[in-house]
């Protein structure tokens, strides 16, 4: 039956920036449809394994800084050693910088493009090696951002790493597909998370935005929920290298 392919169980999912935010909300999913969850962050996540006990889901932290790949090994060891087998890899974990293009520091570039952009790599790749270990294939899903469409204003860096979230998706889906291996993304539109207070907070550019979106609101965390199982589950094995918003409409606009 249709429902069972959204169904988790037994499934185990890697997520990054697991305690706040747009990741809590997908982990939260994820436990929901029945994934043992690994969530990775550098603060604690105790309210996301919280919300995730209290659905008697099984959900376990790890705190690594991602904005360096030397990580990546404990990453992939820890969810191995806590559940023995991985399934899922969701690269959520990411962070902005604003100011004006023509004042833009390096180190803000890089900061940005270390987490958004290098990682997200990495993290797919060793998330791939071991699915071909496994032989059961794989779904990774990357989280991209209106910004992977559309220019922006005061966010080079942001733009170019989630642009390359976009390319990197497809690329990847391409060669990965072979080993029955997804690779697909979502792109949140507007959403109510740390990442936007300075937006929000920005009366008139926060009026200029609710104005455009054509369901009237704000995305939030919950309104991952349905795009993170369908991708992470036997529903989607067919969809590959495809960027899904979650905007509220905002793209069609
Ligand atoms: P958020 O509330 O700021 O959460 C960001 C998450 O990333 C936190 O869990 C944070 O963990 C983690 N993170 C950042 N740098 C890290 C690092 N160096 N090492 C480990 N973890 C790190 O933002 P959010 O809105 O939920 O964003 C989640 C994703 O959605 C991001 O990729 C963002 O670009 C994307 N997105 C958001 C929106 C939106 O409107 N909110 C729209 C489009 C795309 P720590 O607190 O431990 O650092």
């Amino acid at each position: 039956m249709v429902l069972d392919m959204f169904k988790l169980d037994g499934k185990v999912a890697i997520v990054t920036g697991a305690n706040t935010g747009l990741g809590q909300g997908m982990c939260v999913g994820l436990a929901e449809a029945g994934a043992k969850v690994v969530g990775v962050a550098r603060r604690s996540c105790d309210e996301t394994a919280e919300k995730i006990k209290a659905i008697g889901g099984e959900f376990t932290t790890v705190i690594a800084d991602l904005s360096t790949t030397d990580v990546i090994d404990t990453v992939i060891s820890e969810a191995l050693k806590a559940y023995g087998r991985i399934d899922i890899l969701v690269n959520n974990a990411g962070i902005i910088k604003r100011e004006d293009a023509i004042e833009y520091s390096m180190e803000d570039w890089d900061a940005v493009c270390a987490v958004n952009q290098k990682e997200v790599f990495f993290l797919c790749q060793a998330a791939a090696k071991q699915f071909i270990k496994q032989g059961e294939g794989g779904k990774i899903i990357n989280v991209a951002s209106m910004l992977s469409y559309q220019g922006g204003i005061r966010v080079p860096a942001y733009t170019a790493s989630k642009s390359a979230v976009l390319g990197l998706t497809r690329a990847l889906a391409n060669e990965w597909a072979k080993y029955d291996i997804q690779v697909n993304a979502i792109a949140p539109g507007y959403m109510v998370t740390n990442n936007t207070a300075q937006l929000r907070n920005d009366e008139d550019r926060s009026a200029e935005i609710l104005d455009r979106i054509p369901a009237g609101r704000w995305g939030t965390p919950d309104d991952m929920k349905g795009a993170i199982v369908w991708l992470a589950s036997p529903a989607s094995d067919y969809v590959n290298g495809f960027t899904v918003a979650v905007d509220g409409g905002w793209l069609a606009r």
